[in-house]
């Protein structure tokens, strides 16, 4: 594919991430960095992908056998 491009995934959020030039690395940006280093003394140690908001319906029905 990129022949050249030493891709990584991104430790935090695992995308494919250029090293070459990169200073962030093996990150993908400041942000995921900042991420990871302040994950270690944080509690709020998330991925930004997906906020799991619902939780508890929707598996819960076929308990639900009365
Ligand atoms: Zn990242």
């Amino acid at each position: 594919m990129l022949s050249g491009m030493a891709l990584r995934p991104c430790p935090t959020c695992r995308t494919p991430t250029a090293w070459e030039g990169n200073p962030f690395k093996p990150f993908c940006s400041e942000r995921c960095q900042t991420r990871d280093l302040g994950a270690w003394s944080s509690e709020s140690y998330r991925l930004p992908e997906k906020p799991k908001e619902e939780d508890g319906e929707g598996w819960s029905d076929e308990l639900e056998e009365d």
